[in-house]
């Protein structure tokens, strides 16, 4: 795959990656309708993990056959920068990645994504790029007990009264299109918030807030794409259980809730 390539060849590639993505699906033998739909899911512009220069994850990251059933926003917990810069987008990725492997002791970045509040995505953890190409899940770690299930992006800032900027919010809507669309899920039913399974105010009330109005943009973007909403069922067990928010959640950067549980079998 070209997921490493840097960023003068991204963009060349990036319909190809997707257009052979779809033929494997095909070959499969999945139903032509999943194909494509997923064919339609257009890619957004990011940096992938050479961009940033990722350290390579301590243990090979997990990726399961099952695709997720939700799709998580988050915020960084870190300052509201107004630094909108790609320079700052990249370091902000490193910045998260490090304090995950050093000071949490898990093997990569624990979230699949990241937006800064420029509106630059980037991939966080490994594989997390070919998951979505494929179909499969590339196991986070961010939200706790549920990581075999959840894709989650992390949203640079702290929202608990303010919300984010345009930028940012604009490439969350493309990002959750193009992830809803891949795994055939439905945005009214899979874009959660963190709080809607751990006991966490993250992604912040401002941003928590806003996931009604998120949900309707990334229905009526994908509408527009040729998209179809999934339908798919998702168990009991795997469907948010919206604990009460805690009284009094330490503030400190990078924290912004349990990332990891009992259930877990990866960090
Ligand atoms: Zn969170």
């Amino acid at each position: 795959m070209c997921q490493q390539d840097g960023p003068a060849r991204r963009t060349v590639l990036q319909g190809a990656a997707v257009a052979s993505g779809a033929a494997l699906v095909a070959g499969a033998g999945v139903a032509t309708a999943n194909a494509q739909t997923r064919a339609a899911a257009a890619e957004p512009a990011m940096y992938f993990r050479a961009d940033w220069n990722a350290r390579p994850p301590s243990s090979p990251v997990q990726v399961l056959a099952a695709p997720p059933t939700h799709v998580v926003v988050h915020h960084t917990a870190t300052p509201n920068s107004t630094d909108y810069s790609e320079a700052h987008a990249l370091a902000l990725s490193r910045s998260i990645q490090n304090h995950h492997m050093d000071t949490q002791g898990w093997i990569d970045a624990g979230q699949q994504f990241t937006i800064s509040r420029g509106g630059h995505l980037m991939e966080g953890r490994n594989l997390a790029v070919v998951a979505v190409r494929e179909g499969t899940h590339c196991v986070g770690t961010h939200v706790a007990d549920h990581n075999g299930t959840t894709v989650g992006i992390e949203n640079e800032g702290i929202y608990m009264e303010e919300g984010p900027t345009q930028e940012l919010t604009d490439r969350l809507i493309e990002t959750l299109a193009w992830l809803c669309g891949a795994y055939g899920l439905d945005p009214q039913q899979a874009i959660v918030g963190h709080r809607d399974f751990n006991s966490t105010a993250c992604p912040g009330d401002v941003l928590y807030a806003m996931l009604p109005e998120l949900r309707d943009a990334v229905s009526g973007l994908m509408a527009a794409q040729g998209m179809e909403s999934g339908t798919a069922d998702v168990a009991a067990e795997d469907r948010p259980t919206y604990p009460s928010a805690p009284e009094d959640e330490p503030r400190r950067e990078f924290f912004h809730g349990p990332g990891r549980g009992a259930d877990d079998f990866s960090r």
